[in-house]
């Protein structure tokens, strides 16, 4: 039965997963099989369609658990989530410090923080730069009461976030494919009304 409070969102994406949900598992192990090489060798927006595919697919699959069943074998590039065995596709989201890269396929913890290597420093930095601009759309009364003018405050972040997602993208994310076959960067702020659209490439 549908969820009265499911986000229409939520209830689109869920529609676009009928079409996996009728791959039989074989089918859609070679299907995320297959396209894991095409990711392969680039860093991804989160908001890019291909990626959308997959992680619609990706879904489905953990769901069945596809990849514990061996069915077809991922590029070689491609390591095992110790989260869930899934290959290894990293997501750089903004809860960085709390999740560090996230799985795209289970959404656990796919590479802790202190285990990213050469980049963490400059994620770190990153995180801890992007924190307090994301932290105005979360501004209690008082907050805003103190802002001049609170409408203002958000808007100039979410301009300074702009800018620097647009750095995640363009100059940290790649630096990442030194140990990752494919990494993903979440290209949007919901809260601060960041859309994919609005970080420059
Ligand atoms: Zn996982």
């Amino acid at each position: 039965m549908a969820d009265e409070k499911e986000a229409p969102i939520d209830r689109l994406w869920r529609g676009y997963s009928g079409v996996f949900k009728e791959f039989d598992d074989l089918m859609l192990a070679r299907w995320m099989a297959q396209t894991l090489g095409q990711l392969e060798g680039r860093v991804w927006r989160y908001s890019h369609p291909l990626m959308g595919a997959y992680r619609v697919a990706a879904e489905v699959a953990h769901e069945r658990q596809i990849w514990l069943k061996r069915l077809a074998s991922p590029p070689p590039a491609y390591g095992a989530a110790p989260c869930c065995r899934a290959p290894l596709l990293p997501l750089i989201s903004r809860d960085l410090i709390e999740s560090g890269l996230v799985c795209v396929h289970c959404n656990g913890t796919a590479v802790p923080l202190d285990e990213v290597g050469d980049a963490m420093g400059e994620l770190k930095k990153w995180a801890d730069a992007y924190a307090p601009l994301h932290a105005v759309a979360h501004w209690d009364d008082r907050q805003r009461k103190r802002a001049a003018n609170y409408n203002r405050a958000l808007d100039d972040a979410a301009v300074a976030g702009e800018q620097l997602l647009a750095r995640l993208g363009g100059e940290l994310a790649p630096r990442l494919l030194a140990s990752w076959p494919a990494v993903v960067w979440e290209d949007q702020d919901e809260c601060l009304d960041v859309r994919p659209e609005d970080i420059p490439c």
